[in-house]
């Protein structure tokens, strides 16, 4: 058993030498992303869950490297946090939404736009005169204008986290907790916060027709919701069973693959057209 022990440090050690060295190479690779032209936006539908219809869409980063393909935000994300990439890319990102989101109200489509805020962004200088700037650039409305920011920026509970969002929320857009149910939030941090909605994990959606405890905790959340007035999404959706557990139960919003993927800018327009509730 000692001797597997060591060597399981070693290949641990190993491992943390080559991790380093990947996400050094990532940095450096996305450090261009931008001019590059390799980053794009897909969008996905949010759908209101008694109905079907689509209420909004959720912008989603992508990044295709020539050599090295498709790598996936869950990977790339981190590093341009690590690395202050945040700043330029997320700007970039909702200029991006913002344009888009804008061509789908000139065409009579009032739908929302949800846009993912990493807690970086704040420290680096995403604040309510940058956010109105973008906004009047589009001439977009505020109210349709949804940001997503994960549960772990509620543990800062700090003033000026608080007063930021404050100021930025006073715009009249809306803000979100992704994730939700992952982290460690509480209902005294949900009630120092300026939030109109929770998005429920995709974890616990997953389970929902198997596992009891997830009926528990998702009826657990949507009371709490309810009780805050708060509006809940559910992600992850992809079946017609989870979709009729998740109404059953009372989540007002739901987004998973049952109703689609996340689809390139272009093709929103088309596939609105074809989509049937
Ligand atoms: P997220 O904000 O929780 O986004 C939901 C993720 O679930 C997306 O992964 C989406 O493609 C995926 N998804 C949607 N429906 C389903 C489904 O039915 N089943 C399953 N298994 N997955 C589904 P994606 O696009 O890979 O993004 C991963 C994460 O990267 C996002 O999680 C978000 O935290 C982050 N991210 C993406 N774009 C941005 C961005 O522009 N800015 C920031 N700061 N973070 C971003
Ligand atoms: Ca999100
Ligand atoms: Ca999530
Ligand atoms: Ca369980």
């Amino acid at each position: 058993a000692k001797q597997s022990g060591r060597n399981q440090f070693m290949f641990f050690t190993k491992s943390l030498q080559e991790h380093a060295a990947e996400l050094m190479e990532t940095e450096q690779h996305l450090r261009n992303a931008l001019e590059l032209n390799q980053l794009s936006l897909h969008f996905q539908p949010l759908v209101r869950s008694r109905t079907g219809r689509v209420t909004g869409f959720e912008a989603l980063l992508r990044w295709h490297h020539p050599t090295l393909g498709n790598i996936p935000p869950d990977k790339f994300i981190p590093v341009a946090e690590e690395s202050g990439l945040i700043g330029p890319i997320g700007e970039w990102v909702l200029d991006t939404a913002l344009m888009n989101a804008k061509s789908w109200h000139n065409q009579g489509q009032k739908l929302y736009i949800s846009v993912n805020l990493s807690r970086r962004q704040l420290d680096l200088g995403m604040n309510e005169k940058r956010l109105g700037a973008l906004l009047s650039k589009h001439q977009f409305d505020p109210s349709y204008l949804v940001l997503e920011i994960t549960e772990s920026l509620l543990l800062d509970n700090s003033d000026t986290t608080i007063i930021r969002l404050e100021s930025i929320k006073n715009l009249g857009v809306h803000l979100a907790i992704d994730d939700f149910g992952t982290g460690y939030s509480s209902l005294s941090y949900l009630k120092r916060f300026p939030i109109d909605s929770l998005k429920i994990d995709k974890e616990f959606v997953r389970d929902l027709t198997s596992d009891s405890d997830d009926v528990e905790l998702v009826t657990a959340i949507i009371a709490m919701a309810r009780s805050l007035k708060l509006r809940l999404i559910a992600e992850g959706v992809e079946t017609e069973e989870q979709r009729r557990i998740l109404l059953r139960l009372g989540c007002e919003f739901l987004q998973g693959y049952y109703f689609a993927k996340p689809m390139p800018g272009h093709e929103v327009q088309n596939w609105l057209i074809n989509y049937e509730p």
